[in-house]
């Protein structure tokens, strides 16, 4: 074990989000939108490499580690690496954010194997508005998955971008689905991330606004008891009389820069400290040259974090010199 990493804010960085992958199935209008254009693969980190990045990770105190993209799952053997990553990193809490459309024949395989919790994006309980939203005709599929890993026994989070004129008329069939199931439903402020993704300031669905709105249809209490892993930055609420909860992140409103305590990797090997920054560190030639080695990608990070942002002051500033496009770079390449 080595120094944990601290900040010039006194922030460590206990969680690490991964993307495998820059390409998705869906092409979200609020993430990806059409016309991505996908990173060649040779540039793409080769599993090896991830596991390397782990194992450094977990020498300087990374305690979670999320797998995200692009979507996972359509990376090809993606299901098998993450229980090879789970099996070699048992003191590494080792998840996955999926948009839900390509599971269904990974799902027992991965319950039985130890990947007992997914995280699944739906943004709509309305199965041509998911259309609108995704550019494909997947709703049906994804419904159907979130009840399969239910029934494996796995714990579900469903995350849904929270979108005025978009899902902010759907609150009741929100509360009604959280409420029937055993998940925790977490709407997540839209983010300015990306600059073609049409963010608007009047775009954001407020974690305030939703709970005010949500609180006239439901009888919500906030939740005592945390599932194990925790629920990082969302507010959870049980649904009196209901099986699951709501949860609201507010990643825009009152972002929780204070105690981020998140690196980023893309698909291609860059690090990135901050969501709301567009500054990168580059790990992939560190990574692929045997005589740098490991070491010399550790030094990498320690120097970026160093100079790890307060994100949130970095959304003012940008706001009023550029508008409001903050970050340039897609969600999808960056992972969420
Ligand atoms: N394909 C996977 C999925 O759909 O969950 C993983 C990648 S996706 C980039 C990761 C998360 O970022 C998803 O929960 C997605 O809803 C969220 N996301 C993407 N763009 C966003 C935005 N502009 N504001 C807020 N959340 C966003």
């Amino acid at each position: 074990m080595h120094a944990p990493i601290l900040d010039s804010h006194g922030r460590t960085a206990s969680y690490m989000r991964i993307s495998v992958t820059d390409r998705c199935n869906l092409r979200c209008t609020y993430c990806a939108g059409e016309g991505m254009e996908f990173i060649p693969h040779p540039k793409i980190l080769r599993y090896e490499e991830i596991l390397d990045i782990i194992a450094l990770a977990e020498g300087f105190g990374v305690e979670k580690v999320r797998f995200t993209g692009g979507e996972p799952f359509v990376r090809l053997g993606f299901a098998d690496f993450m229980i090879a990553a789970a099996n070699r990193f048992p003191n590494v809490d080792m998840c996955v954010t999926t948009n839900g459309t390509l599971i269904g024949e990974h799902i027992e395989h991965l319950a039985k194997s130890g990947v007992r919790r997914m995280n699944i994006s739906l943004d709509t309980m309305n199965r041509k508005k998911y259309e609108q939203i995704t550019g494909r005709d997947k709703f049906d599929i994804v419904r159907e998955n979130i009840d399969r890993c239910l029934d494996a026994g796995m714990t579900v989070k469903v995350n849904s971008v929270a979108m005025r004129g978009v899902n902010d008329d759907e609150l009741p069939e929100f509360l009604e689905y959280a409420a029937s199931r055993e998940i925790d439903f977490r709407f997540i402020e839209f983010m300015p991330v990306g600059t073609e993704t049409g963010w608007k300031d009047d775009l954001v669905w407020t974690a305030d606004d939703i709970l005010t709105e949500a609180q006239q249809l439901a009888d919500l209490r906030p939740s005592v008891n945390g599932p194990k892993h925790g629920h990082g930055p969302a507010r959870m609420y049980d649904i009196v009389n209901g099986k699951g909860r709501l949860g609201l992140i507010s990643s825009y409103s009152n972002h929780f820069c204070a105690t981020c305590n998140r690196l980023r990797i893309t698909s291609d090997g860059f690090l990135r400290t901050c969501l709301f920054s567009d500054k990168v560190y580059k790990l992939r030639p560190a990574l692929r040259n045997e005589k740098l080695g490991l070491d010399f990608v550790e030094r990498i990070i320690r120097s970026a974090m160093r100079s790890k942002p307060i994100g949130y002051d970095l959304l003012r500033k940008m706001s009023a010199n550029h508008g409001h496009d903050v970050c340039h770079t897609r969600m999808a390449s960056i992972g969420g």
